[in-house]
């Protein structure tokens, strides 16, 4: 029995580890990835927006962000396989068929990005589907490429591909883009750059690898091919809530919802981080709302 399970090691999680290890709680982290940090691997450019610690990347920014982890009391299990998580009980059964009991729990799982549903996309997998613009660098060196989607995430794959694909073609939906105003400035900088405002991306087509994007655009009858050697999908997120969801009170977007102490619809479980800061996915919601709960937390078990 532990005081404190935290699902999802991503920046909420690891914060409200730490903080929870510091107000001497039991806690147990657990990760299902390999590794913790959670966005924090998906982040390429400089992260410049968190008081007082600037980083190249969202690895860099790891790497000081969890310096404390190793140093701290708490466990951390990586890899971990969830099957269920029952939270009235607190009890979290794992694949392995171990059960591991709390107090309190904390979902921090965060968010992860959204499909589009069309022919192709699963199918292409590995096979011209961009993963990321940075690991995949080399393998889509020289080809023309189509990013879908106009917020952040798009915007920045499609400014770091430019640097080695030839053109790069933006389809999305609306008439202007949604990403920061950093970002669209860069992009009408790059002339290899073509944006599609008003338009879906409605299949991808190839033999072996990804060959081709069908475009529809607005107010036209058919849609039209365009050749591309790799498709990025960055339409946005949807929380991870796939092992509570049924038991937990969700916003019309499906996020989770909490009061003014993060707990959740069931006493003592909590949310913390993005999956239930629709309006503030970020890192200092993230970490601030797990100093948040850990204060919470040990409100309720001080003598
Ligand atoms: C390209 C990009 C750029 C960004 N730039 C910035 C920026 O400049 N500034 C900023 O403040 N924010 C930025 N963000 C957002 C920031 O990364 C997130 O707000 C932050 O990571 C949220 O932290 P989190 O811990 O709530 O969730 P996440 O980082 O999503 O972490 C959740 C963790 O939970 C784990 N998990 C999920 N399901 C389970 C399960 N069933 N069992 C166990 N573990 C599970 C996941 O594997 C993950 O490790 C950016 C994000 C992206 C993608």
């Amino acid at each position: 029995m532990h005081d404190v399970i935290i699902l999802g090691a991503g920046p909420a999680g690891i914060s409200a580890a730490l903080w929870c290890d510091e107000l001497g709680l039991d806690t147990l982290l657990l990760e299902e990835r390999e590794e913790i940090g959670g966005q924090l691997h998906s982040i390429h450019g400089p992260i410049r927006n968190y008081p007082g610690l600037e980083a190249a990347n969202g690895g860099e920014f790891l790497e000081r962000f969890s310096e404390r982890v190793s140093d701290a009391d708490f466990d951390v299990w990586t890899s971990v396989e969830i099957e269920k998580v029952n939270v009235k009980s607190k009890q979290v059964f794992l694949r392995s068929g171990e059960t591991i009991q709390s107090i309190f729990l904390v979902i921090a799982t965060g968010v992860r990005r959204r499909s589009l549903g069309i022919p192709g996309e699963d199918e292409f997998k590995g096979r011209g589907i961009i993963e990321s613009p940075t690991r995949d660098r080399e393998l889509f060196a020289g080809k023309d490429v189509c990013i879908v989607g106009g917020g952040d995430a798009a915007a920045e794959n499609a400014l770091l591909l430019t640097e080695v694909c030839p053109t790069v073609t933006l389809v999305h939906r609306n008439k202007k883009l949604k990403a920061r105003r950093e970002f669209v400035e860069q992009l009408q900088t790059q002339h290899c750059i073509t944006v599609f405002p008003e338009s879906a991306v409605t299949r991808i087509i190839g033999k072996d690898q990804v060959e081709a994007v069908e475009i529809l655009r607005k107010d036209a009858i058919k849609p039209f091919q365009m050749a591309v050697g790799g498709v990025a999908i960055r339409i946005g997120v949807e929380p991870n809530t796939g092992l509570v969801r049924d038991q937990l009170k969700l916003d019309e977007r499906g996020y989770l919802l909490v009061n003014s102490d993060l707990e959740t619809s069931v006493d003592n479980v909590f949310a913390i981080g993005d999956v239930s800061s629709r309006l503030s996915p970020t890192i200092s919601t993230a970490s601030g709302n797990g100093a948040t709960v850990a204060k919470v937390i040990a409100s309720r078990v001080a003598p």
